[in-house]
């Protein structure tokens, strides 16, 4: 039996940065918070914990900082010695950095590239008065921080229904542009849907090279695959995304976190196992599930 990993699969360059920024950081030894956990991998996050990083779980939690103050209360140009707030690489809102500014908190800015350039583009198309889409998920912090730099109207679709169901006004322009991760056919369906509907707009197709190739790789491997394994975090929508992708072509695909939620009973005929890992998923744990599976099947 053979077992092959797909040809890209785990840390994408951004989060690969991110998480060597927290490294750094750790090395330099402050009190280090992340604004939202660095990757959707609850095993980097902990691991980063036992080092002594905190997480920031929300807006609240970022204003009351042990050490932060009010920078207009008490107003003073050097920022807090203690404390830094290292931003994620789907990036944050205006508003969080103005926060930070506010309480004088040392800001060490992660957001990737990829993300800077939309959030970039967004917020120049808003400025022009186009009427900002993001095909996306509205829950999704990335989304809400592209969402954040658009002054002007700004919709956001996840759905094949809710790209039918859109409603914009009759001489408005658009600006389509896509969260970093999302499904790339979808992408395209929701913006065919929009144009036979009459609304047409200036399409960007901002999806990350990393999450097209991962997509790309993880289903040419599926459809040879006799089982298919996804590993990654359950909050991770890249990952949720491989994990669609391959159930569509690999009837036994395997959604899986940690080496401990692997329960294979392979029938003997299998002669292919695939492996693929969402963005957030670090080596060390993909070669422990490919070491894992060569040795007991
Ligand atoms: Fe950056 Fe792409 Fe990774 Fe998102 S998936 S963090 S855009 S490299």
């Amino acid at each position: 039996m053979e077992v092959r990993l797909a040809e890209h699969a785990g840390f994408c360059f951004g989060v690969k940065r991110a998480v060597d920024t927290v490294y750094e950081q750790i090395k330099i030894g402050k009190n280090i918070y992340t604004y939202g956990p660095i990757v959707h991998n609850e095993e980097v996050v902990k691991e980063l914990a036992d080092k002594g990083v905190k997480v920031l779980a929300s807006k609240e939690e970022l204003m009351s900082l042990p050490g932060g103050r009010d920078f207009r209360a008490d107003p003073c140009d050097a920022p807090c010695p203690e404390t830094k707030v290292i931003i994620r690489a789907h990036g944050v809102s205006e508003e969080i950095y103005r926060i930070l500014e506010e309480k004088g908190l040392e800001c060490v800015d992660a957001t990737c590239p990829f993300v800077r350039r939309i959030q970039k583009k967004a917020a120049e198309e808003s400025d022009k008065g186009k009427h900002i889409v993001i095909v996306g998920d509205p829950g999704h912090p990335e989304v809400e921080g592209i969402v954040g730099r658009c002054k002007g109207p700004v919709t956001v679709l996840e759905s094949l229904q809710e790209a039918e169901e859109a409603v914009f006004l009759d001489k408005e322009e658009l600006c389509i542009v896509a969260q970093t991760t999302f499904n790339y056919n979808k992408f395209h369906d929701i913006v065919e849907i929009l144009g036979k509907r009459g609304y047409n707009g200036n399409v960007v197709n901002t999806i990350c090279n990393a999450t097209e190739e991962r997509q790309r790789s993880a289903r040419a491997l599926a459809l040879e695959a006799d089982v298919m394994i996804v590993i990654g975090s359950r909050h991770s929508s890249n990952t949720t995304k491989l994990y669609e992708i391959c159930s569509e072509v690999c009837a036994h695909t395997y959604f899986i976190q940690t080496l401990d939620d692997l329960h294979l009973a392979l029938p003997k005929a299998v002669r292919l196992v695939g492996i693929t890992a969402g963005a957030s998923t670090p080596n060390k744990l993909i070669e422990e599930v490919q070491n894992y599976v060569r040795i007991n099947f």
